[in-house]
């Protein structure tokens, strides 16, 4: 399964590769102060070492990883959903929510046990009355909890979209190579 490193500019797009389960790493989160040649270093040996596909909205950027042989997708939309379909575009990848990693954190998440069911009484955010309905997630790095909430079934609609639009561009590039 494919590795990122995301620059800067493209914090969403960091959440939604990760609710898709992909290991993906914020530069936010690894380098110190922003910017500049010393950070561009960073990122390439990160990349590089780590066998990440480095996702940049910065020309400079992308030339330099093409050069050092890092494997780079110049991201040009500002929409996240218009960012996913344009990684589509180089790398596959596998378009379905999946309670694998953590979106804050990257780090893996697991099921609630059973009697682990003080833990989510005492998480304020978690729906008490749906405790013992739905399944719950926790972050074993951050233990933010999760589950198939309205905020995630409105991002598997959107994803949902994505794909019809995406099959469609597929059909329209076979068509116009006939
Ligand atoms: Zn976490």
């Amino acid at each position: 399964m494919e590795k990122f490193l995301v620059d800067r500019m493209l914090g969403r797009l960091v959440s939604w590769l990760r609710m898709l389960g992909y290991d993906t790493v914020y530069a936010n989160d690894v380098s110190g102060e922003g910017g500049g040649d010393a950070e561009d270093a960073f990122l390439l040996s990160l990349a590089k070492e780590e066998k990440r596909i480095l996702l940049t909205k910065d020309r400079k950027l992308a030339a330099e990883a093409r050069k050092s042989g890092v494997r780079c997708v110049l991201m040009t939309k500002n929409d996240v959903l218009g960012q996913l379909s344009e990684l589509t575009g180089s790398v596959p990848l596998r378009l379905e929510m999946t309670f694998v990693r953590c979106s804050e954190c990257n780090a893996p998440i697991r099921r609630v046990r059973e009697d682990e069911t003080q833990m989510l009484l005492e998480t304020d955010y978690v729906p008490k009355k749906m405790i013992g309905k739905l399944e719950f997630w926790v972050c074993e790095g951050c233990r933010r909890i999760y589950w198939e909430g309205s905020h995630w079934r409105a991002i598997n609609e959107r994803l949902d979209l994505l794909k019809r639009i995406t099959s469609r561009q597929v059909g329209n590039e076979q068509t116009t190579s006939e």
